[in-house]
């Protein structure tokens, strides 16, 4: 995990991947989320304009990055199996669809609406999206798309959705509802106010950051995979073309599509995983999109150093 923090007078202030207080030797450990308080605290100190000012450096350049779901598409555990994983008690065994929450610069984007999405943000205590930035439209990325009804509400204004014209034209088919002419809307929110914002393989802005999307393929299906600063995120992938090498170099961290051991037509298994890992050579991977074939405990104990698999609710630092 990547740990930036900085000293000051003996205490070490760190960004999310440091969850709670912590002390090593002399020096405690602050995570920069209690550090309202803290803050406020240490600025009745002679030093305290200085951590201050430091602190804010810092929490202007670190972001929080938020696994809501890292399982394949039936989830686990999957309907009526009684395997040791859909049965185990280890909460990283239970794996809702996957998702991204993204706390950018200026306001909080998902990657995909996965059919759990409303539990995923509860659990998250999530209070606000300000858009969403679609992966493909198969169910398992976007069946949740109605659980962007309330942040319409919030918003008071539709909520953008960033994707391909493919993608777009499979939200309007299966969402027909959504998409209707105001007058034929029985009252204001009875169904989610969502606007398009057509994307390539072309980088753009969102809520005060760059997004550099880049293709991936998944089968025959094309995915947009999504760099955002030090971390790429790339799901549903069982191919990445030459052009899209480049958007994987000098990652802090990658998440990447790993389904499981078998080969699969669509999906990463892991050993080709691994051969993406072995070539790209992130500090950190996470396998995301995972079945029920791999236990958390048993698969991490054999993965190499810096490979691990994701669970959700992992929240991962980045610097926009
Ligand atoms: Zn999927
Ligand atoms: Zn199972
Ligand atoms: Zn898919």
């Amino acid at each position: 995990m990547i740990d930036r923090s900085i000293r000051f007078d003996g205490t070490l202030y760190c960004d999310a991947s440091c969850r709670v207080a912590t002390r090593v030797g002399t020096i405690t450990r602050y995570p920069l989320t209690a550090k309202q308080s803290f803050v406020k605290v240490r600025s009745q100190t002679k030093f305290g304009n200085e951590v201050n000012s430091q602190l804010s450096t810092l929490n202007s350049m670190t972001r929080t990055l938020t696994l809501l779901g890292t399982g394949t598409s039936m989830g686990v555990p999957m309907i009526g199996c009684d395997c040791d994983v859909c049965r185990s008690g280890n909460p990283r065994n239970q794996r809702t669809r996957t998702g991204v929450f993204v706390e950018a610069p200026e306001g909080n984007f998902l990657i995909d609406t996965p059919p759990e999405l409303r539990i995923q943000l509860i659990r998250e205590h999530v209070h606000r999206v300000d858009a969403v930035v679609y992966t493909h439209a198969h169910a398992d990325h976007i069946l949740g798309l109605d659980d962007l009804r309330i942040f319409g509400y919030k918003r008071k204004a539709p909520v953008p959705l960033y994707c391909e014209a493919n993608v777009e034209e499979s939200l309007r088919s299966v969402f027909s509802y959504a998409f209707i002419p105001p007058e034929q809307k029985t009252h204001q929110h009875s169904v989610p106010r969502l606007e398009f914002r057509p994307i390539s393989v072309q980088p753009f802005e969102l809520l005060g950051m760059t997004i550099r999307p880049f293709r991936i393929w998944h089968g025959g299906t094309p995915v947009l995979a999504y760099r955002l600063g030090n971390v790429a995120f790339c799901t549903d992938c069982k191919l990445i073309p030459d052009e899209s090498w480049p958007l994987l170099q000098d990652l802090d961290v990658l998440i990447l599509d790993c389904l499981w051991d078998d080969p699969h037509p669509t999906h990463l298994n892991v050993a080709e995983a691994l051969e993406v890992v072995e070539r790209v050579k992130p500090r950190q991977t996470y396998f995301t999109h995972v079945s029920h074939k791999l236990e958390y405990e048993a698969t991490n104990a054999r993965l190499p150093d810096g490979v691990e698999l994701a669970y959700d609710g992992l929240q991962i630092p980045f610097t926009p």
